[in-house]
């Protein structure tokens, strides 16, 4: 008879892990409280604006592409990734900018301009994040983790001396350059994992390696069309899918977890249950803390949420010059920045801005007008849950602080929509609204994340951006194929 495999969850990560299964043999049945695939991956349409919400930047997209491909099929056939050369323009305060691109010689060109030191630095520095990187690609983002013997694997811990564990990535970043605006366009690539650069280590420099060499993508039409793609795939092997579904209950039985409970009291037996959802919020509300007691609430409280972020969508009636896929406004204390968002948990008022605007690339998503995503870096919600700020209050800060850089929106608007931290903790359960589990803040947190298979309940698995390798899409897409090939043993 074959195996049956629950999936709490139809994010990125548990479509991975559901495409790869079903292709594997295993029955696979996925319940999604929303009503889409995708996860925090999710469209948003207002009649001619369409919108990413989540995912913006895509790094990585051999992973998305593998996911189909090894199920003998061509991934171009459920999604198309267009490559940016110049992708992302930082301005500063003092006025000037700096561009990223694939091109080094387009980036020595500013930095000679700009940081004369950096310049002669740069192929250096280029060549240390892709060392870093390919170590990271080789040891550790294909390895699941189960316990802590896993973690100590000699190749493992050999590997973790390399990747610069014990430095911040802001100080590997002084080696390097020493324009303080050039270090805070490389310092933001901490954002992508949700922490902080000045905490967090310099291993994660590999990001600048993936975005100035491999490259950032944008999959035509739409990166949520990556989240259709998938949806397709799995039907197509067969996986079932339950929409506006929420799983209540884990029931478990001599440390094995024997069924799930729905919302309309339904239960669903399971020979292995993968939890895709947050994995605090899944241990938290679906287990009792007699069946996790290596998790129970006291540790649970201890730890520290990675950021969240506070969205405006806007489509413009026009379009505005100047604008170009990618761009970021920094704040004139980017370190002020991490120090309200992590030691305080306060909003910063004066915030580094980011606006993606996927209709300079595509225009056929906004033909009337840009379709602006607008991100603020922001605190997880307050351990009552609550938002620690008036999101109309800070959506009049934030076009403010744009008008006085030059960009003027308000007079424009034909659709505008407030996501906050808030939203994201209720519309995905995700644990304090955060964006990506726990943050990488300390060096333990940034390689010990929480573990693939759970070490009380034997066949529950973790998958996304909560557990290893980490937040970021293609960590979430890597994740759910390696609980996947754990189950199946390959
Ligand atoms: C605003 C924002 C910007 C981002 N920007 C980027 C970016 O530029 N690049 C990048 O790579 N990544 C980015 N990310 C991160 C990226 O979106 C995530 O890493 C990834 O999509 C997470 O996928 P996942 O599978 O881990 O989880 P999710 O997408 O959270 O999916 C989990 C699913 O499980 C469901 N679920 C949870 N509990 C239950 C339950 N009990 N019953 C039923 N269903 C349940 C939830 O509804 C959800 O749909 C961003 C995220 C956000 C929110």
């Amino acid at each position: 008879m074959r195996k049956t495999v629950a999936i709490i969850g139809a994010g990125l990560g548990g479509l991975s892990a559901a495409i790869t299964l079903a292709y594997n043999g295993y029955q696979v049945k996925v319940f999604e409280k929303n009503s889409h695939a995708g996860g925090k991956l999710v469209g948003v349409t207002s009649g001619s604006y369409n919108f990413d919400f989540g995912p913006n930047t895509i790094t990585m997209p051999h992973v998305f592409r593998s996911v189909i491909e090894e199920t003998n099929v061509d991934p171009n056939d459920y999604f198309t990734f267009l490559k940016l050369e110049t992708h992302t323009r930082n301005h500063f305060h003092d006025g000037t900018s700096f561009e990223m691109s694939t091109s080094s010689e387009a980036i020595v060109e500013q930095l000679s301009r700009l940081d004369p030191y950096a310049a002669r630095k740069f192929p250096e520095y280029l060549a240390e994040t892709k060392r870093i990187y390919e170590l990271a690609n080789d040891q550790f983002f294909y390895r699941s983790f189960a316990s802590f013997k896993d973690y100590l694997a000699p190749d493992l811990t050999k590997a973790f001396f390399k990747v610069r564990p014990f430095q911040s990535l802001d100080r590997f970043h002084q080696n390097y350059f020493h324009n303080e605006q050039i270090i805070k366009a490389f310092n933001r690539y901490a954002t992508y994992i949700g922490s902080s650069p000045y905490l967090t280590p310099a291993t994660f420099s590999l990001i600048t390696y993936l975005e100035l060499v491999d490259g950032v993508f944008f999959a035509k039409g739409g990166n949520k069309t990556i989240a259709d793609g998938f949806l397709k795939r799995a039907e197509e092997l067969g996986v079932e899918f339950f929409f506006n579904t929420t799983v209540k209950k884990i029931h478990t039985k001599n440390k094995l977890a024997t069924a799930l409970t729905l919302a309309n009291g339904e239960m669903i037996e399971a020979n292995y249950i993968i939890a895709n959802g947050d994995l605090i919020t899944t241990y938290k509300n679906l287990l009792s803390e007699s069946e996790r007691p290596h998790f129970r609430d006291k540790k649970i409280d201890k730890l520290e949420p990675s950021i969240s972020a506070f969205v405006l969508l806007v489509g413009l009636k026009k379009r505005l010059p100047n604008l170009i896929h990618h761009q970021v406004y920094f704040g004139a204390n980017y370190k002020q920045e991490f120090v309200d968002i992590f030691t305080k948990g306060n909003y910063s008022l004066d915030p580094t801005i980011y606006i993606c605007n996927s209709s300079y690339t595509d225009p056929t998503l906004s033909p009337d007008g840009d379709n602006l995503f607008i991100l603020v870096n922001a605190p997880a919600t307050s351990r009552d849950g609550s938002l620690q700020v008036n999101p109309q209050q800070y959506k009049q800060r934030i076009y403010q602080i744009l008008e006085e850089k030059g960009l003027s929106l308000k007079d424009h608007i034909a659709f505008e929509e407030v996501i906050t931290p808030l939203d994201i903790q209720n519309k995905f359960f995700a644990h304090r609204g955060a964006l990506y589990g726990l943050a990488s803040n300390r060096m333990l947190n940034a390689f010990l994340r929480p573990a693939n298979r759970s070490k009380d309940i034997e066949n529950v698995y973790f998958c996304g951006g909560s557990t290893h390798p980490g937040g970021g899409s293609p960590m979430v897409v890597i994740s759910g194929q390696n609980v996947a090939k754990q189950i199946i043993n390959i």
